[in-house]
C-alpha cells in the first residue's frame, strides 16, 4: 500500500480520499502562487474568498441545492446545531422529534431546554435497532418542525423513507451520511451535519437552510446563535474554519470528478453489501440492526460474547485495521465505511474476519 497507511474504520474524524490529501500536501507551502499556505491566509483576502465561494458552489452543484436555500459554514460542530435549531426555528415553541438512537436523543435533550418537545416515535424499546413507522404520526398543527437524525452513527440505523411530516418543516441531521447519496433538498427545511464523518476535517458544520426559516426578529438571541447573522455575512461574521472549508471544497471537487452523488451511492451500496453479506453468512458475527434499516455508512456487529469481541478487535488491529471497537452503548464492533473507505479496504476486512472465524471454530 502506498504511504503505508492503515485502513481506518473510525466513525469520525475519519478516513479521507488519498487523492485529496495529496493535493493538499502539494499546495501546503504555496497555495496557487499566493506565496502562503491556506492556514496562513486572511479570510478577508481575495484568494480565500474564491476558496469559500467555490466550495459553496460545488456543494450546491453536488446536491442540486435550490436557490432559495442558504449554505452556511459554521463552527461548534453538529452539536451546536442541537441548540441553534430549536432557538431559531421554534416560533410556537413546539417541535416533534423522532428518537432513533444516541444522536437524536442528544438533540432531544437540548431542544427540551428551549421549548416543548414531542417524541412522536421512538425505537428505544429495542435499543434503537430499527426505524419506527412514521407514515402517520400524530403531529399537532402548531408544530414548528419535525426532527430526525437521518443516519444514527452509533446505532447504525438509517432512514430509507423520510417521515410523513404532514406539511411541517423537516429538519435532518445528516452528519454521518452527508454526500453519501443523492438528496432531494427541497424535501427539507434544514439539513445539517458535522463534516468530520463523511467529508473533511473536524471543526466545521454545514447547514443548508431554506431562506424563509431564517428569522431576523430574534434580537434577544446572542448574535452568534442566529442563523441570520451567518447568512447575512456569507459565513464570515467572524473568522470561519478556513482550513476545514478549504479541505471540504477539495472533497466536493473530488466527488464531482468521480461522477457526483449517484456514482458515490453506487459504490457505497456495493461496499455495504459486501459487508452485510458477510455478516448474514457468518456463524460468529451478527449485525445488530434489522436488515431494512441498516446504514450504508456505520455497521455495528457483535459476536454475542464480550471477551470474543475484544479478541476480534485486537486481531483486526494487529492485521492493520484501525478503530473497529464499537461504541460503548452498543458494544461489539463497528465498521464505518464512509465515502472515502476504498472497496479494497472492506474486502480486506471481511477476509480478515473470515480468517478469524475459521481459526476460532
Ligand atoms: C458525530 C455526530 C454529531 C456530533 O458532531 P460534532 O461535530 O462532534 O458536534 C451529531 N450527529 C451525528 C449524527 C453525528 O454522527
Amino acid at each position: 500500500m502506498k504511504y503505508n497507511r492503515t485502513y481506518n474504520f473510525s466513525a469520525g474524524p475519519a478516513t479521507m480520499p488519498e487523492e485529496v490529501l495529496e493535493e493538499i500536501r502539494d499546495e501546503m507551502m504555496n497555495y496557487k502562487g499566493s506565496g502562503m499556505c491556506v492556514m496562513e491566509m486572511s479570510h478577508r483576502s481575495k484568494v480565500y474568498q474564491q476558496i469559500i465561494d467555490e466550495a459553496e458552489q460545488d456543494i450546491r452543484d453536488l446536491m442540486s441545492i435550490p436557490d432559495n436555500y442558504k449554505v452556511l459554514f459554521l463552527q461548534g460542530g453538529a452539536t451546536l446545531q442541537f441548540s441553534m435549531i430549536p432557538m431559531n426555528l421554534m416560533k410556537n415553541g413546539k417541535a416533534v422529534y423522532i428518537e432513533t438512537g444516541a444522536w437524536s436523543k442528544k438533540a432531544i435533550a437540548e431542544a427540551k431546554k428551549v421549548g416543548e418537545v414531542i417524541v412522536a416515535a421512538s425505537s428505544k424499546d429495542k435499543n434503537y435497532t430499527y426505524i419506527p413507522d412514521c407514515s402517520d404520526l400524530d403531529i399537532p398543527e402548531d408544530t414548528d418542525y419535525v426532527y430526525i437524525c437521518e443516519n444514527e452513527t452509533i446505532h447504525g440505523v438509517t432512514w430509507n423513507k423520510l417521515p410523513n411530516t404532514k406539511g411541517h418543516v423537516l429538519v435532518s441531521d445528516q452528519s454521518s451520511m452527508f454526500l453519501s447519496k443523492p438528496c432531494n433538498v427541497s424535501d427539507y427545511g434544514v439539513i445539517y451535519g458535522g463534516v468530520q464523518k463523511n467529508i473533511g476535517p473536524a471543526g466545521l458544520a454545514i447547514v443548508i437552510i431554506r431562506e424563509d426559516l431564517i428569522r431576523d426578529d430574534l434580537t434577544d438571541l446572542p448574535v452568534y446563535l442566529q442563523y441570520s447573522t451567518h447568512a447575512g455575512a456569507g459565513s464570515m461574521y467572524n473568522t470561519p474554519n478556513c482550513w476545514a472549508i478549504y479541505v471540504c471544497g477539495k472533497v466536493f471537487k473530488y466527488l464531482k470528478k468521480i461522477g457526483g452523488l449517484e456514482a458515490m451511492e453506487k459504490i457505497n451500496i456495493e461496499k455495504a453489501k459486501i459487508f452485510y453479506d458477510f455478516l448474514d453468512e457468518s456463524k460468529m458475527f451478527v449485525g445488530t440492526v434489522v436488515p431494512e434499516d441498516r446504514s450504508l455508512m456505520n455497521i455495528p456487529f457483535v459476536t454475542g460474547d464480550k471477551d470474543l469481541d475484544a479478541e476480534v478487535i485486537a486481531y483486526t488491529k494487529a492485521a492493520g485495521f484501525e478503530n473497529l471497537k464499537g461504541h460503548k452503548s452498543v458494544g461489539g464492533l463497528r465498521a464505518s465505511v464512509y465515502n472515502a473507505m476504498p472497496k479494497d479496504g472492506v474486502i480486506a476486512l471481511v477476509e480478515c474476519l473470515k480468517k478469524f472465524e475459521a481459526e476460532h471454530k
